[in-house]
Parts: C-alpha cells; sequence; structure tokens
C-alpha cells in the first residue's frame, strides 16, 4: 500500500478504536488465515471470581484463607486478586477478626502454574494440578473429583497446599464475553480458522472452547509454548494472527504475522503487539482485517 492509503486507514483505525501501529500489519491482516485467541482476559472478561472453596485437611478455614491471602497478595495475576478478594471475605463469614495479612517470605512466581511463598514455618504453593506435580504434591481422587466437577463447568481449580500436602482448593469462574461466539462465527464464515491457546487446564479450555465455538485447543501452554505454537501454524506459508492481553502472551504476540492486543490488557502486550483494540471489544479483530482488505483492493 502507498504511505497515503497507509495513512488513511490508520486515521480510519484510530477513530474507530483500532490503534494500527505500522503499515506492515496492515498489509498483512487481510491475508490472515488462522486466528489464534488467547483464552483468559481475551475470549473471557478477564474477571475472575471465587464460586466455591473446599477444605480438604485439617486446617481450619481462617488458618486456610490466612495463608492464601498472605501469598497471593504478592501476585498480580488476575486470579489472585479474586482469591484475596474471597478469602478475605470468607475469613469475616467465619468470624475472624484478623484483618491484616501475614508476612510472606521467598515469594516465587511459577509463570503459568501458580505461586509459592513461606508463611512462618509453612512452606505454601498456590495454583494448578501441574504445580501440584511438579512439587510431589498428592492429588487425592476427593481433591480429584472436586477438580473435575468444576472443570466440566468451565472453571478453573486453584490448589493450595500447606507443608507438601494439599489443604484445599477454589473453584474460579471466568465468563466469556458477550460477543466472543458471534465474532468466531463471523471469522469462521470468512473462512478464517479459529484456535484457542492457553495457560489454563485442557478441560476448562475445551469448556470454553464449546461455548465459543472453538474446537482446537492447546492447553497448559506456557508464554514460549505460545510462541511455538504460532510458529508451527505459520510453517507452510500461513498468515497467522494472533489475539491476547498478558504478559504471558506477548512473546506468541511478536511471533504472529499480526499481533493484536487487548486495549484493557498489560502494557508488555499493548508494546508487543502491531494493533491494539481500544475498546477491548473482539468485534474489532474484525475491523482490523477488514481496513486491511478494503485498503489493500483500493490500490490494487
Ligand atoms: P492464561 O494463558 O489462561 O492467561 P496463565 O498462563 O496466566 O493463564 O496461568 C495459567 C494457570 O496457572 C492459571 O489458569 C492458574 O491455574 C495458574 N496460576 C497462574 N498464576 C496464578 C496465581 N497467582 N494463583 C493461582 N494460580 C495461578
Ligand atoms: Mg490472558
Amino acid at each position: 500500500a502507498t504511505p497515503t492509503a497507509v495513512m488513511v486507514a490508520t486515521g480510519k483505525g484510530a477513530s474507530q478504536g483500532v490503534l494500527i501501529k505500522g503499515g506492515d500489519a496492515l498489509e498483512k491482516a487481510h491475508k490472515v488465515k488462522i486466528v489464534v485467541f488467547d483464552k483468559t482476559g481475551t475470549l473471557t472478561a478477564g474477571k475472575p471470581t471465587v464460586v466455591s472453596a473446599k477444605i480438604f485437611s485439617k486446617f481450619s478455614m481462617e488458618e486456610f484463607c490466612n495463608v492464601v491471602i498472605a501469598v497471593e497478595a504478592n501476585s498480580e495475576h488476575p486470579i489472585a486478586k479474586a482469591v484475596v478478594e474471597h478469602a478475605k471475605k470468607f475469613r469475616k463469614e467465619y468470624g475472624s477478626q484478623t484483618e491484616q495479612s501475614s508476612e510472606v517470605k521467598d515469594f516465587e512466581v511459577h509463570p503459568g502454574a501458580g505461586v509459592g511463598g513461606k508463611v512462618g514455618e509453612r512452606m505454601i504453593l498456590i495454583g494448578n494440578r501441574r504445580l501440584m506435580w511438579a512439587s510431589n504434591v498428592p492429588v487425592l481422587p476427593e481433591v480429584d473429583a472436586y477438580i473435575s466437577e468444576n472443570e466440566e463447568l468451565a472453571r478453573t481449580c486453584i490448589l493450595v497446599s500447606i507443608n507438601g500436602r494439599l489443604a484445599g482448593a477454589l473453584a474460579v469462574t471466568d465468563p466469556v464475553k458477550p460477543e466472543a461466539a458471534r465474532v468466531i462465527s463471523f471469522l469462521q464464515s470468512m473462512s478464517i480458522t479459529c484456535i484457542m491457546v492457553t495457560g489454563d487446564n485442557y478441560a476448562t479450555a475445551t469448556a470454553i472452547g464449546k461455548e465459543v465455538g472453538i474446537q482446537e485447543v492447546f492447553a497448559e501452554t506456557d508464554p514460549l509454548g505460545k510462541a511455538d505454537r504460532i510458529k508451527e501454524l505459520q510453517m507452510k506459508g500461513t498468515t497467522v494472527a494472533m489475539v491476547g492481553d498478558g504478559i504471558n502472551d506477548s512473546p506468541a504476540l511478536v511471533a504472529a504475522d499480526v499481533g493484536l492486543a487487548i486495549g484493557a490488557g498489560t502494557d508488555v502486550a499493548i508494546e508487543a503487539a502491531d494493533i491494539v483494540l481500544i475498546k477491548s471489544n473482539l468485534e474489532d479483530v474484525i475491523t482490523a482485517i477488514d481496513l486491511s482488505r478494503k485498503t489493500i483492493s483500493r490500490i490494487r
């Protein structure tokens, strides 16, 4: 496209809340054959809430909440915010007088898996099943049943271990965006394949996929794994777009031919992307492709 055509399209995009950072993305977007969507915060609202909690140990709800609050207060993850909020409410309901959090030592982030730290003499781990496996924390059948039950309902389970023993679990729900299914069905009608890639587990991801109409799901993928998926899809010369919101999506946003960041996402994702969807509305994935198509057909 000519510099003028790019300028016109960029201006038009900006007025519609689609920030196009350069001519390159604009020229590639009309060729997109595959759109890869992150799950949390992209297909879903990214505002998780805790819908259930269960203790699997001798610990009281108050003790359980105390360690959970202490450790998760150090995490930036949206799940952590939901968990802290819920645990504080729960603690109060159980009649606790405590309002403050305990101190945490050796706080650690396990990307795509969870967090950990020491509260007093207690070693705490909070995260998914993989984190428990990796740390040799046994997940008993009773816990397994609770997890499966919730994952089938498209919820994510957060497991909590204290001193190497599974102490309890929380189930988190994050509803899909109202426009998600419509946008995916529209893209599919344009012969564009839609794929999901997520750090979350397969059962939850598949359940969300069903809700939005995506059959192809890559789950339990870490940030570099997400980028590897994009590169695999590009191998036959296919033009691939990636839509994401998180720090964990930035390598994939860079790897993709067209990286689209959700405006409400993290700064790192916005910087890594070629196009920013200011309104955080998935309809604008179509707006961006449309702008590119119109720009390219005009000059031909
Ligand atoms: P996504 O790709 O869906 O945005 P992430 O890669 O950020 O997901 O995280 C993957 C999974 O790791 C989450 O679904 C959750 O189970 C677990 N996890 C990550 N951070 C935390 C945390 N702070 N507390 C509990 N669980 C976490
Ligand atoms: Mg995300």
